[in-house]
Order: structure tokens, then C-alpha cells, then sequence
């Protein structure tokens, strides 16, 4: 799937640039053009200027919350780590971004790598690391490259490495490459996958501040969300948590594709409705068709259905209609899609990706795949959607890990609001939209 290149032509009026302030402006194999964004002077504040707790609180106060999809508070990951007792801690960047749909982190990286090494460089000071790794999806060659070529720039100029700013700390960073599974963008599989071992999750708690990498505090926050550090510390935190929601603050990075006019990346703030995203950025529907829903989170989030199109895309409001906001992809589909077809398709990659690990999750895709192709085949009776049920809460209670947790999401919600559809297909054994052309009608 190739998503439109950003480009600051590319404006919406209700954007609000953040994280990607720079993509697009300058040149992100120049760490001299991010110096004259004021980059690294957030940097130079904090070593000089401001306390471990003071950055902490400064991120607390924020209100800044995850944005690899969880939202769980990042200053208090912060302050988890910094706490955490260990003779050696390390920060991780979460960049293994798999979720089908997602490139905003690629985006960030390829466009303004420098905001990256310095958010990373800012949380090694206040938690108490000195050592940072970028776990990067291996398919993103063009970012490794400049991430590697902005490490290098910036230990040239003392601004990673020894003694940063003539304040004593020391900080590096490394780059470790993923190989492909998406399992591993799970944190307790990818600090796995850095050691060395086999990218499986563990179970949790401990959590990594406690327990992390080589059993170490570790510090893991995805690469949206240490793109906002730098300008929370030069902005402060109090101008940061007036954007969005109440409880959501900032801005969030949505990859809008499928079937909109316009496909690409947008950031708006926190709060911003689905409809205003695609009927504003996305230009409506393509070739004159009607919104059916959009999938939100890539394959982990969940359905949203034209009447819910003034729902505010933010964690808590979404969580309230049944749905996550996840990594803020959002796949647009039009009336032609069929939504069994739809449900197929996510279990489907599911299944595959399932390392095997818990039972529930190896065994549950695959029975629901089976159930939602039978069903699509004009096979399905009527038993088949308490299966699903099932299923979707034994996984949702028992999988190890994040993966079989939400894979009935995006199944179970198209169930809640289009399940006249489901019916068609197994007491008419008629598919609406046509799409299911082997549903067999004997
Ligand atoms: P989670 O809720 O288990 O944890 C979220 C984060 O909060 C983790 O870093 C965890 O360590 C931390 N945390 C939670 N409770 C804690 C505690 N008591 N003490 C310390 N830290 C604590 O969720 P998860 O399984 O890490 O992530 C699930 C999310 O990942 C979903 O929202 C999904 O949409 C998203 N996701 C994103 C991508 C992507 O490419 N960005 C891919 C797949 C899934």
C-alpha cells in the first residue's frame, strides 16, 4: 500500500503540527537545519537547567499519554523508571510500527529523525539511562539510514555521546532492526527480540520500568510520543494539556487511507471528529460513494459505522462506543465492502501473525477465521455468532499478550453494528454487497 508522501503543501486548515512540525521543512540529513528549528535546545535546557523530577513532572503535567495505541500515561512511565532501583537503565524507542495502516512513525523518523534522538537523549536524563535503543521495523531501510546518519551528526557535535551540553551525562544510542513480525512491536517481545531470543511476549508484571531489557528499568515509549518531548519542554506543560481533550491532550498522527479522495498523514488535535477527518482532510468518499465505516487502529482498534461519524477520535471517547484509538490509522471503507469479508480479512492476518506462544490466541484466530469463512461461503448457522462470542471473550480475558487481546475487537464490533449483515449471509445466504460471490444459495 503506498501512502501519499507528506508534504507541507499538504496543509489541512484543521491541522495542528506537533510531531510533525518539521516533516517537510527541513532537511533531515542536515542536523544543522533542525539547530535552527531551536532543535536540541529543549535538550540544553533540561541538562542545564532542570531537575530529573522537574522534567518528569513537567511531562506528567502534560497529560501526554502513550501513542503507540495503549494511551497509559507517559509521565508515569517516567516516573515508574526513574524510581525503579538498578545500577543500569536504558530507554527504548518503540519503532517497530506493524499495524497495518500505521506509517506515521515512519513519517516522523524519515522526516525529522533528530527530534527523535532528542526526546530519547531528554528521557535517559530524567529516568537515569544512558543507553538508548531504536527498535526499528526492518522494512523502514530509508529511516535506519537517516536515523544512522543523525546519530552520527549529533555525536560530531557533542549533542549525543560524552559529557552533552558540559553536563556530566552521557548518553548513546543504538539501532536494532526488526525482522518482519509484528508480534514484536509488543514491548515485552521486542526488549526479546534486542537480547536476542525469540520475539515472544512475556508475561506482565513485572513491567518494563521494574524489569525490562537484560531485566533493567527500562523506559519503552513509541516514537509519536517522544516526538512531543522536545517541544513540551521548550512549550511547557501547561500549553501542551490545553490542546485536545480534557483527558486526551496534544495532538494525534492519523494514516488515513482507503477509499477518501485524499489518503495521507494528518495531525489534528485530540478530540477532532471522525467526520471533520474525512469529510475535511480526506475530501469524503471516492468516485461519489457513500461512507460505510472506518476501521480505527489498523487491525486492533475497531469499526466505527456512519452513525457514529461525530465521534471524537480520542482514547476515551472511542473506548466509550466500543473501539480503540489505537495507532491512529484509520482504514476508510465505502458501501461496497462487505463487512464479513472485512472481519475475514483482519483474523486472517491474525492468524498469521499469532506467534503460537498462549493457546488462546494460537487456537482462537484461527477457529474464528474458520467461522467468518464458513459464513462468508453462505455456510454459516446461526450457533456460529455465540462462537464468536466465545471466543472474543475468551481471548480478550486469557491471551498473553496485547495481539490476542484485541484481535476480536475489530470482529466482535462489526458483529454490534452490522450484524444484519451476518444475518444475511447465514439465514438468507445472500451477501448485500455482493462481494462474497461463492456464497452458495442451494
Ligand atoms: P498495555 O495496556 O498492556 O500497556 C500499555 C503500556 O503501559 C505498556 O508500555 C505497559 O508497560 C504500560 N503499563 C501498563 N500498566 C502499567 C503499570 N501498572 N506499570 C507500569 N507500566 C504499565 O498495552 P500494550 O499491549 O502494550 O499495547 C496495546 C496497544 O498497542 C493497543 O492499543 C494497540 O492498538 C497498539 N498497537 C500498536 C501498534 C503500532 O504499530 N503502533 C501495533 C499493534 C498494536
Amino acid at each position: 500500500e503506498i501512502i501519499t508522501p507528506y508534504q507541507q503543501e499538504d496543509v489541512f486548515p484543521g491541522e495542528m503540527r506537533i510531531v510533525l512540525r518539521n516533516c517537510g521543512v527541513i532537511d533531515p540529513e542536515d542536523i544543522k537545519q533542525y539547530i535552527g528549528q531551536d532543535g536540541y535546545k529543549s535538550l540544553g535546557t533540561v541538562l542545564t537547567e532542570l531537575s530529573q523530577e522537574e522534567v518528569i513532572n513537567m511531562v506528567d503535567e502534560s497529560g501526554l499519554r502513550g501513542r503507540g495505541g495503549a494511551g497509559f500515561p507517559a509521565g508515569l512511565k517516567w516516573k515508574f523508571t526513574n524510581q525503579a532501583e538498578g545500577d543500569e537503565k536504558y530507554v527504548v524507542a518503540n519503532a517497530d510500527e506493524g499495524e497495518p495502516g500505521t506509517s506515521k512513525d515512519r513519517l516522523i523518523m524519515e522526516g525529522d529523525p533528530h527530534s527523535l534522538l532528542e526526546a530519547m537523549a531528554i528521557a535517559g536524563y530524567a529516568v537515569g539511562a544512558n543507553t538508548g535503543y531504536i527498535y526499528i521495523r526492518g522494512e523502514y531501510q530509508l529511516a535506519v539510514s537517516r536515523l544512522q546518519t543523525a546519530i552520527e551528526q549529533a555525536e560530531e557535535m557533542g549533542l549525543l555521546g560524552e559529557n552533552i551540553f558540559d553536563s556530566g551525562f552521557d548518553f548513546k544510542i543504538k539501532i536494532r532492526e526488526g525482522a518482519g513480525a509484528y508480534v514484536c512491536g509488543e514491548e515485552t517481545a521486542l526488549l526479546q527480540s534486542i537480547e536476542g531470543e525469540r520475539g515472544e511476549p512475556q508475561v506482565k508484571p513485572p513491567y518494563p520500568p521494574n524489569e525490562g531489557l537484560w531485566g533493567k528499568p527500562t523506559l519503552i515509549n513509541n516514537v509519536e510520543t517522544l516526538a512531543n518531548i522536545p517541544v513540551i519542554m521548550e512549550k511547557g506543560a501547561e500549553w501542551f494539556s490545553e490542546i485536545g481533550t480534557e483527558s486526551c491532550t496534544g495532538t494525534k498522527v492519523f494514516t488515513v487511507s482507503g477509499d477518501v479522495e485524499k489518503e495521507g498523514l494528518i495531525e489534528v488535535p485530540m478530540g477532532t471528529t471522525l467526520r471533520e477527518i474525512v469529510e475535511g482532510f480526506g475530501g469524503g468518499i471516492a468516485n461519489g460513494k457513500e461512507f460505510k465505516v472506518a476501521q480505527t487502529g489498523g487491525t486492533s482498534g475497531g469499526c466505527i459505522p456512519k452513525d457514529l461519524m461525530d465521534t471524537p477520535m480520542d482514547y476515551d471517547s472511542l473506548a466509550e462506543v466500543g473501539a480503540t484509538l489505537g495507532s491512529g490509522a484509520l482504514l476508510i471503507m465505502d458501501e461496497t465492502h462487505c463487512i464479513i469479508d472485512v472481519a475475514k480479512c483482519f483474523m486472517h492476518f491474525f492468524e498469521h501473525e499469532s506467534c503460537g506462544k498462549c493457546l488462546p490466541c494460537r487456537e482462537g484466530n484461527t477457529r474464528m477465521y474458520e467461522i467468518l469463512d464458513r459464513i462468508s461461503k453462505g455456510e454459516g448457522v446461526l450457533a456460529d455468532l455465540n462462537k464468536l462470542q466465545d471466543l472474543a471473550d475468551v481471548m480478550s480475558n486469557s491471551a498473553l499478550c496485547g495481539l490476542g487481546q484485541a484481535a476480536p475487537t475489530p470482529i466482535m464490533t462489526t458483529l454490534n453494528h452490522f450484524k444484519d449483515e451476518y444475518l444475511a449471509h447465514i439465514t438468507a445466504k445472500v451477501c448485500p454487497t455482493e462481494v462474497c460471490k461463492d456464497l452458495t444459495v442451494e
